[in-house]
C-alpha cells in the first residue's frame, strides 16, 4: 500500500481512497423535509461530496422518500432489527449532485405517508422508538461491514433520531469507526420507557444514569451526547446556551461533563436556492444593486394573500412552523394590537403546526380582511414568494439553535425582527431598538418573551421602514452577508478528521487542505504497491 500523486482528475474518481462519512437523519431535502434539518443534511452532504468526502446520507424509508430518490438498488437486508426485518437500498438524489442516499426501508417508515413523526391528530407515532431504534442499529451494522455498503472512517448522527448509534456502536466494541452528533435542537429528546430497553435491542450496560437513563427513562438523545467522540452544535451562542438551566432542557449537566467535546459549527444556506437574482420560484428577480423588482414581487404576494394591492404598506411575513416555540402564542397576542396602531400594516402567515394556534390565525385573518392573510399548510412555492415579496420578516422564537428562516429572508432584502437567541445572535446584527442604526444593521432584535417586547421590535422596524435611505441600506447590508457553506464544510471536515481513525486521518487531512476543483496534489491509493 502506498501513496502517489495523481496522474490527472479522470483517474481521480476511480483510484482515490476517499475519505468516508455517513450522514444519519430523519429528514434530507428533497426527500422528506419538516424544518431546516433536512436543508442542512442534502446540502452539508453536498458540499462535502464537492471536498472530496465520499458520502452518504442514511434515511428512513419513507414512501416519499423511496419515491423520490433514483437508482435505488438493494444493499442490505438486516432481519433482527426492532420493529420487523429492513431492507436497505441504495440510491442517489439526482436534484443534488447525484449525493448518495441510503434507504432502510422497514414496515413501520412504509407506514408514514403524511408526516414522518406525527399521525393525522399530531400524537406521535406508537413505534417511534422501535422505528428510530432501527435506523440507528442499520448504521451499526453498515460500521460492522454488514451490508454492501462501505464501512464509513466517520458517522455523523444528526438529533436524537440517530442518537443511539455512537451508543450501539461503543456496546459492539467498533472503534474504527469515528463518531459525532449534531444537535439542531436540543428539546427534542426521544425519551421513552425504560421497559421498552430489550426490544429495541438496548442491553442494561447502557441504561444507567452514566448511560443513557433520563429522570427514569431512557433518552435517545442522551445516549448520543454520553457516547458521541464529538458533539457539535449549529451556532456559537446555542453551543454556550445548551450549557445552562434555562436552554439545556435537562441536559445541560451532561452536556456540561462533555464541554470539552462540544464544537459549535453553524450552518450554512444552499445560496443558489435562496438567490433573489436567480430564484425560479419567484417571477421577478431582483438583486442587492438593483432592488426595483422587489415591489413587483410585493405585489404579487399581496395578490397570493388576498391583501389590498398597496406599494408603501409595510407587509410583515410569518414563515414557520406554527408551535409555541416559534411564539406563535405572542405573535397572535400582538398581533391585534399592532394592526390597530399601524393602519397600513398587513401581515402575511404561512405555516403548519399547532391547531390551536392555526384556529388562532385564520380567525385574526377573517378579522382583518385585506390586511391579514394566512395559508395554513407547508408550501416551498409560497415561502420563497414570502420572503421575496415581504418587508420585514416577523420571527419569535423561544430558542433557536440557528434559524435558517430569517437568513433566506435576509438574502431577499426582507428584514428580520427576531427574537435574540441562539444563531440568530450570531448572524443578525441589530440595528437597536433607539436612534440611528448602527453600519451594518440587518434587522431588530428584541429580549425575552413578551408580547409587548415582540411589539416594540415590530414598532421599531416599522419606523426605520419609514426612512426609506435606512431602510435600504439595511437592506443591501443583509443581502451581502456571507452565509455559503464554505466555511462550515471545512469545520465538519476537520472534526470528522479529529474523530477518524489514526490510519485515515490525512485522508480527511488532504480533503481539508484542498482546493475544490484541484484534484491533482490528491494523494492516491494504489492496492497493488
Ligand atoms: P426549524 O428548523 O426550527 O423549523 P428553521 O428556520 O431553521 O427552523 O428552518 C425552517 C425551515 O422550514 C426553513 O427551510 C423554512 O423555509 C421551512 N418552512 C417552515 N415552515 C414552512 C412552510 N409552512 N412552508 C414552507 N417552508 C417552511
Amino acid at each position: 500500500m502506498s501513496f502517489a500523486r495523481l496522474p490527472n482528475k479522470h483517474s481521480f474518481k476511480e483510484n482515490i481512497l476517499q475519505p468516508r462519512a455517513l450522514l444519519v437523519a430523519s429528514e434530507a431535502i428533497p426527500l422528506v423535509k419538516t424544518g431546516g434539518l433536512a436543508d442542512v443534511i442534502t446540502a452539508l452532504a453536498c458540499e462535502l461530496k464537492r471536498n472530496h468526502v465520499d458520502v452518504s446520507i442514511l434515511l428512513p424509508g419513507y414512501p416519499c422518500a423511496l419515491d423520490a430518490a433514483e437508482n435505488l438498488k438493494e444493499a442490505g437486508y438486516l432481519p433482527d432489527l426492532p420493529g420487523g426485518p429492513g431492507k436497505l437500498y441504495q440510491g442517489t438524489i439526482a436534484e443534488y449532485d447525484d449525493v448518495s442516499v441510503l434507504l432502510l426501508d422497514t414496515p413501520n417508515f412504509r407506514k408514514r405517508l403524511v408526516n414522518p413523526y406525527v399521525d393525522h391528530d399530531g400524537n406521535e407515532y406508537q413505534d417511534n422508538a422501535a422505528s428510530f431504534a432501527a435506523l440507528s442499529h442499520a448504521a451499526v451494522a453498515i460500521c460492522a461491514g454488514k451490508t454492501s455498503v462501505p464501512v464509513p472512517h466517520v458517522v455523523h448522527a444528526n438529533d436524537w433520531h440517530a442518537g443511539l448509534i455512537p451508543a450501539l456502536l461503543h456496546v459492539a466494541g467498533i472503534q474504527r469507526v469515528g463518531t459525532v452528533l449534531t444537535i439542531h435542537n436540543l428539546a427534542f429528546q426521544g425519551n421513552y420507557p425504560m421497559d421498552l430497553a430489550e426490544s429495541l435491542g438496548l442491553p442494561e450496560s447502557l441504561l444507567g444514569p452514566d448511560g443513557m437513563e433520563f429522570w427514569g427513562k431512557m433518552s435517545f438523545l442522551k445516549a448520543g451526547i454520553r457516547y458521541a467522540d464529538r458533539i457539535s452544535t449549529v451556532s456559537e451562542s446555542y453551543a454556550k446556551e445548551i450549557l445552562t438551566p434555562r436552554f439545556g432542557c435537562g441536559l445541560d449537566g451532561i452536556l456540561n461533563e462533555r464541554k470539552d467535546a462540544i464544537v459549535p459549527i453553524p450552518n450554512g444556506i444552499d445560496i443558489n436556492t435562496w438567490d433573489p437574482e436567480t430564484d425560479p420560484m419567484i417571477k421577478h428577480r431582483f438583486s442587492r444593486k438593483d432592488l426595483r423588482h422587489k415591489s413587483t414581487c410585493k405585489q404579487e404576494l399581496q395578490k397570493l394573500f388576498k391583501l389590498q394591492s398597496l406599494a408603501d404598506a409595510p407587509l410583515m411575513a410569518l414563515g414557520s412552523r406554527i408551535t409555541h416555540q416559534k411564539m406563535a402564542d405572542l405573535a397572535l397576542e400582538s398581533l391585534p394590537g399592532l394592526l390597530e396602531k399601524h393602519p397600513r400594516l398587513q401581515v402575511a402567515v404561512l405555516g403548519c403546526g399547532d391547531h390551536e394556534y392555526e384556529h388562532g390565525f385564520a380567525e385574526l385573518a377573517k378579522r382583518y380582511p385585506g390586511r391579514v392573510g394566512v395559508h395554513i399548510g407547508y408550501d416551498e412555492q409560497r415561502a420563497h414568494a414570502l420572503h421575496a415579496g415581504a418587508d420585514m420578516l416577523l420571527h419569535g422564537t423561544r430558542f433557536e439553535p440557528f434559524g435558517l428562516t430569517p437568513i433566506y429572508s435576509m438574502r431577499y432584502g426582507t428584514i428580520p425582527v427576531a427574537s435574540r437567541v441562539g444563531g440568530i445572535i450570531d448572524t443578525i446584527p441589530d440595528a437597536g431598538l433607539n436612534g440611528t442604526p448602527p453600519q451594518g444593521a440587518c434587522g431588530v432584535l428584541f429580549d425575552g418573551e413578551t408580547a409587548d417586547a415582540m411589539g416594540a421590535a415590530v414598532d421599531r422596524a416599522i419606523a426605520l421602514y419609514e426612512q426609506p435611505a435606512v431602510w435600504l441600506e439595511m437592506q443591501r447590508h443583509s443581502m451581502s452577508c456571507d452565509f455559503s457553506w464554505n466555511g462550515p464544510v471545512r469545520k465538519y471536515i476537520d472534526m470528522y478528521r479529529q474523530v477518524a481513525p489514526q490510519s485515515v486521518r490525512h485522508l480527511f487531512a488532504a480533503a481539508l487542505v484542498q482546493p475544490v476543483e484541484d484534484y491533482a496534489e490528491l494523494p492516491v491509493y494504489t492496492a497493488a504497491a
